[in-house]
């Protein structure tokens, strides 16, 4: 059974409207996916519409953005209630700072290149939850660079002076506010050390002793020994691990379905979820 449970939207950085991703999920294969857009649960009414329609099992999810220690840390939450009024209230709070971020970002980036706040909005849906990727796009349109990787490559790695950082929540308090919120908290790409510094090992238990379910392992940026290490942690402290595409359409190479779950670890995801009926 294919179960891919990380996949973005243009309700954030992906390129596939909710429903497109479903329907390319269907015809992908893919029996059970989760939409996890970053910050948002804007796409989940038309994702499950869509998921009614082909047969698809929808898990809605977000993934949230946290922040230790100056490192960036992608909390996956599934089956959260998303009425929960202190969680919507810290995405959005998130999706506010991530506008004002990329707003201040476009402003660095065109004092050198000939990049305006509405070439970048122009790249973003409605109501979307903007990030570099939006802002790549719109390099890509003005003829700066030739593609997102490039961008991420170039001026809009991390590092490059065109960067600014995100202010975002502890995961620890992540992890507690997934919870409260009736859903199960699953932090995403943890050991992926290609991207960047990574979250320590105090952290990870600080989040596990909050109620952390499962740890993202099968996932493109996770080495291979980077996948043992997190096994052998998730099987110390019990936790559940999943396999995801984290797919954004064109946006990135990631294809849906490249990675899966256990059936297991899904049904152990529904088990723990108290947030919302499916
Ligand atoms: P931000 O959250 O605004 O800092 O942007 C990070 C986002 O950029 C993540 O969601 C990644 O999926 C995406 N990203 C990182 N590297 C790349 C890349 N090389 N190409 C496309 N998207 C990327
Ligand atoms: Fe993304
Ligand atoms: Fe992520
Ligand atoms: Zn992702």
């Amino acid at each position: 059974m294919l179960i891919d449970l990380h996949a973005h939207s243009t309700a954030s950085d992906g390129t596939d409207t909710p429903a497109g991703l479903v329907a390319a999920a269907a015809a992908a294969g893919v029996e059970v996916l989760a939409i996890t857009d970053h910050d948002t649960t804007a796409g989940w009414a038309a994702a499950s519409a869509e998921a009614r329609r082909t047969g698809v099992l929808l898990v809605p999810g977000a993934e949230i953005t946290c922040r230790a220690d100056g490192v960036s840390v992608h909390l996956l939450s599934y089956l959260h209630d998303p009425g929960h009024t202190e969680l919507a209230s810290v995405l959005a709070g998130s999706r506010t700072v991530r506008l004002q971020r990329a707003r201040r970002m476009t402003e660095l980036l065109s004092r050198d290149h000939p990049i305006t706040w509405d070439d970048v909005l122009a790249q973003a849906a409605s109501g979307a939850t903007v990030g570099r990727p939006h802002v790549a796009d719109a390099l890509v349109a003005v003829g700066v660079v030739s593609s997102r990787d490039e961008a991420f490559a170039t001026v809009l790695g991390d590092g490059s002076p065109y960067v600014l950082g995100l202010g975002a929540p502890h995961p620890v308090d992540g992890v507690r506010l997934v919870r409260s919120a009736g859903g199960v908290p699953v932090i995403a790409h943890c050991l992926a050390s290609s991207r960047g510094r990574v979250v320590t090992e105090d952290v990870l238990e600080a989040m596990v002793e909050a109620g952390m379910g499962g740890v993202e392992v099968d996932h493109r940026d996770h080495s291979p020994s980077e996948r043992v290490r997190l096994r052998a942690f998730a099987a110390q402290h019990g936790l559940l691990t999943t396999g995801s595409s984290d797919y954004h359409g064109t946006g990135k190479r990631n294809r849906l379905g490249e990675n899966s779950t256990p059936r297991e670890s899904l049904e152990r995801i529904f088990a723990l979820a108290t947030g919302l009926e499916v």
